[in-house]
């Protein structure tokens, strides 16, 4: 029987685990905290696969002035950070040029076309189908200027195939009664649905790939040893050794740091996001909403109201503002009036997102080493495109033929 050894038990790593056990692998996942742990905790739910503008577009060019001059803004550097992520700024703004703009799209597309039945796949196997809520994410306005800024992302989307409906601000309120007075307009987007705990997600995959026979071993991997272009084994930050038949890399935001020491260099920043959740809001959401005054969303889920955005470019390692969060709290209280300030009860969290930047993630063998696979860098989308790079990785180790380009993808891109 094949082995393949796992690092990282994020939603990538595990569904990985899960579809490469259908392929007839024996599996170990390694991660030094327990499933569902890191990124994948604390995200905002969305299988948001009708996404595909990258993260850095060119429609954003006009409000980035503006967020960057605001510490609590959606999007920020910490200065004394900007000379490190300055390679990977000029990278993405090279990604925002018409014609690779259109390849990224299209390569976005593509991600989203079989995200439903993946995770439909992994949830009723692993018994936790009821996680997944099919109910259309709301996009609100709350002026004409604002609904017609967006007007081109939604000819993108429609010319993609992911049907736009528009709605007016009183019909959104007929969904939605706890929106404020104030919303002009709402659309759906041919696709976000939801998922009412995304570390529940994960922990029950991994549960199922345990009961499958897969082991998980917490454990921090310091360093891959590689002989004749083969890993051999990894040594762990307590110097013990574990050997290795195939590897796959599924390490979210530190992915780049494990790949560096196979040759192959990648442009991976923690694009770090927060949340808040208030498990009493004093409003009710029977969907998750998006504010087009922010990026973000308010997701109803099974422990509360759970606010979840903003981006920070401040590395993997500095301490998190939990102002950021906070500030969540603000913008969100203007759509929905009614939301309580938070109290005890609720709760702060910082996750870092494994961001390229080209917004695309890398799925596919290193260049360097042979039995070494990737997963990583799917920013804003892990959760979305976590088990669809599962099965994809999946069948690529067991030798089945991709049916797709996965050029877009590959590792020596950057
Ligand atoms: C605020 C916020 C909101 C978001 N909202 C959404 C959303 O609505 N929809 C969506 O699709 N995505 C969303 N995302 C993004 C999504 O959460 C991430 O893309 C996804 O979780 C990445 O999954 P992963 O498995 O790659 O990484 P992770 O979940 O971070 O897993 C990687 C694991 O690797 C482990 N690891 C790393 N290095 C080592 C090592 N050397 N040894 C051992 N273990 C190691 C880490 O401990 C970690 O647990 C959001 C993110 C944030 C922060």
């Amino acid at each position: 029987m094949p082995h393949a050894t796992i690092i990282g038990a994020g939603i990538v790593g595990t569904s990985t685990a899960a579809y490469l056990q259908r392929e007839g692998f024996a599996v170990t996942v390694i991660d030094r905290v327990p499933p569902g742990e890191g990124c994948s905790f604390g995200n905002a739910g969305g299988l948001a696969f009708a996404e595909i503008m990258p993260t850095i577009h060119p429609g954003i060019y006009k409000k980035l002035p503006g967020w960057l001059l605001d510490p609590l803004g959606p999007l920020t550097i910490r200065w004394s950070y900007l000379p490190r992520a300055l390679p990977w700024f000029m990278a993405a703004a090279r990604n925002t040029l018409p014609g690779r703009f259109a390849e990224i799209t299209k390569a976005r597309a593509f991600l989203g076309l079989r995200v439903v039945s993946d995770f439909e796949d992994l949830l009723k196997t692993a018994g936790c189908h009821d996680l997944m809520v099919y109910r259309e994410t709301l996009r609100v306005f709350e002026s004409q200027a604002q609904f017609d800024s967006e007007a081109h992302e939604r000819d993108i989307k429609k010319a993609h195939g992911f049907p736009v409906e528009i709605y007016s601000g009183d019909e959104a309120r007929e969904m939605e009664p706890d929106l404020s007075p104030a919303i002009t307009h709402a659309s759906t987007h041919g696709g976000w649905y939801f998922v009412k705990d995304p570390e529940r997600v994960v922990k029950t995959i991994a549960e199922q790939v345990a009961r499958d026979g897969g082991t998980f071993l917490q454990k921090e991997v310091k360093e891959i040893k590689v002989e004749d272009g083969k890993a051999t084994f990894i040594t762990f930050a307590d110097g013990r050794t574990l050997p290795l038949d195939r590897l796959v890399i599924c390490a979210g935001a530190y992915s780049h740091l494990l790949a560096r020491q196979l040759g192959d260099n990648v442009l991976l920043e923690a694009e770090r996001g927060y949340h808040i959740v208030l498990p009493e809001p004093g409003v009710k959401l029977s969907r998750s909403i998006t504010y087009a005054r922010t990026p973000g969303a308010a997701t109803p889920m099974a422990m509360g109201l759970r606010l979840a955005g903003t981006d920070e470019f401040a590395g993997l390692d500095a301490a998190p503002n939990y102002k950021r969060a906070d500030a969540l709290w603000h913008v969100f209280k203007r759509a929905l009036p009614g939301l309580r300030p938070p109290d005890e009860k609720a709760t702060r969290w910082m996750g870092r997102r494994p961001g390229t930047p080209d917004s695309l993630p890398v799925i596919g063998p290193s260049k360097h080493v042979q039995n070494v696979f990737y997963g990583f860098g799917h920013g804003h989308m892990g959760l979305t495109w976590g088990p669809s790079t599962g099965r994809m990785l999946a069948e690529l180790m067991g030798s089945k033929p991709a049916n797709a380009d996965l050029t877009p993808f590959r590792v020596d891109r950057f």
